[in-house]
C-alpha cells in the first residue's frame, strides 16, 4: 500500500455493485446473439436507464467497467479500425461477426454495439468507471501478449475523449491474465475471477437456494502490486437452468448476506452485466428489492456505498476501518 493519507471509519459493513458494461461487444463470438437482435439500442437504452434511476433512487453507488468501444463514439471507432483488424487477423473467432459490422460503420450494422450515452450517464451520476477491456477479447494468458498491447494502447485511444479508462478491472469472461502488463499500464485495482469449473459452477447455482447465506467471508487483499476485490456473487440471471432459482429466494438471500455484513462489519459484493435485465426482466425485480435494502441499511448507518476502489482501499487490519486515499 502506497498511499499516504488516511483517514479513519465507523466500523460499518461494505457493499459494492460492480457493472460489465459491453453491449453485443460482450458476446462477439456468439452468432446467434448477434444475429437474433434482442439486445438492440432500444433494449439497451431501456435496461441502463432502469439501472441508473434506481441506483440514483437508492443513493446506492457502483463500479461501472465499460468496453472501451462501445463507450466510444462511432468516429472514435472509425478511427481505431487499423488496430482492431490487427486483432481481427489474430483472434479470427472473435471478430468474425464484428469486424464486417464495424467495417459498415453505419448505425444498422452498430445497433447494439454504440453504448457513449449510457457511460456519460452512467459518469455524470458520479459512479466509479472501469475497465472491461477494450473489445473484450480475453485477456488471459493464452491470449497473444502482442494482442493485450494493442489492446492496452486501443484502451486509451479509445477512451481519450471521454477521461480515460478508469483505474479498476474487470477481465472480460473473468479470465485473469497478464497481470503485470496490465499494472505496468495503470491499472491498479481488480475484480477477482471465481474459481473455473463445473463443480464450482454447481455449488454456485444451490448456493442459490441459501436463504440465511452470510456471504463468502472474502475481503480485499493487495497481491503482487494490485489492489484485489473478492470475485463476490453474480446477481442470479433467471434464463436457462437458473430460471429454477425463484426470484423471492435471491432477494431473501442477498437481504441474509447484507444484513449480515452490516451486523458483523463485512463485505459484499454483487456483479452482473446491466443488459441482463433484457433477457430476464423478472431480474429488475429482484435487482429493485435488493438495492432498497441496502439503501435501508446505508440510512440506519450500519453500511456503506463503496466503489470498487474505495472499498480495496478499505483496510480492516487489526479491527479499524481505515480507508487509503
Ligand atoms: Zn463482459
Amino acid at each position: 500500500m502506497t498511499d499516504i493519507r488516511t483517514r479513519r471509519v465507523p466500523e460499518k459493513g461494505v457493499f459494492v455493485l460492480s457493472l460489465d458494461c459491453e453491449g453485443l461487444w460482450g458476446m462477439a463470438d456468439s452468432q446467434a446473439t448477434m444475429t437474433d437482435g434482442v439486445i438492440n439500442d432500444r433494449t439497451l437504452e431501456q435496461a441502463y436507464d432502469f439501472l441508473d434511476r434506481t441506483l440514483d433512487r437508492c443513493g446506492v453507488r457502483a463500479t461501472a467497467a465499460f468496453v472501451s468501444a462501445f463507450a466510444a463514439g462511432r468516429d472514435v471507432i472509425g478511427e481505431c479500425l487499423p488496430e482492431i483488424r490487427e486483432l481481427a487477423a489474430m483472434l479470427p473467432g472473435w471478430f468474425s461477426s464484428l469486424l464486417p459490422r464495424l467495417e459498415r460503420g453505419d448505425a444498422a450494422s452498430l445497433d447494439g454495439l454504440e453504448g457513449r450515452c449510457h457511460w456519460q450517464r452512467l459518469a455524470s451520476a458520479g459512479h466509479e468507471i472501469g475497465w472491461h477491456g477494450s473489445t473484450h477479447i480475453p485477456l488471459h494468458d493464452a491470449t497473444p501478449a502482442v494482442a493485450v498491447d494493442i489492446e492496452l494502447a486501443l484502451a486509451h485511444r479509445l477512451c481519450s475523449e471521454i477521461g480515460g479508462p478508469g483505474r479498476s478491472v474487470i477481465w472480460p469472461r473473468n479470465l485473469v491474465g497478464h497481470r503485470p502488463r496490465v499494472r505496468a499500464a495503470g491499472f491498479t485495482d481488480f475484480r477477482a475471477g471465481p474459481l473455473p469449473g463445473r463443480a464450482r459452477r454447481v455449488a454456485s447455482l444451490l448456493r442459490e437456494f441459501h436463504i440465511l447465506d452470510r456471504g463468502s467471508g472474502d475481503r480485499p487483499r493487495c497481491c503482487e502490486g494490485w489492489r484485489v476485490a473478492p470475485a463476490g456473487f453474480f446477481l442470479n440471471w433467471p434464463m436457462g437452468v437458473r430460471r429454477v432459482v425463484p426470484i423471492q429466494a435471491t432477494v431473501r438471500r442477498w437481504k441474509s448476506m447484507l444484513r449480515d455484513a452490516a451486523r458483523t462489519g463485512g463485505y459484499v459484493h454483487m456483479w452482473f452485466h446491466p443488459h441482463n435485465f433484457i433477457t430476464a426482466p423478472a431480474m429488475a425485480e429482484a435487482f429493485s428489492a435488493i438495492v432498497e435494502e441496502v439503501a435501508s441499511l446505508v440510512r440506519s448507518g450500519d453500511l456503506l456505498s463503496l466503489s470498487m476502489v474505495d472499498a480495496n482501499a478499505l483496510s480492516w487490519e487489526a479491527g479499524q476501518n481505515v480507508l487509503h486515499r
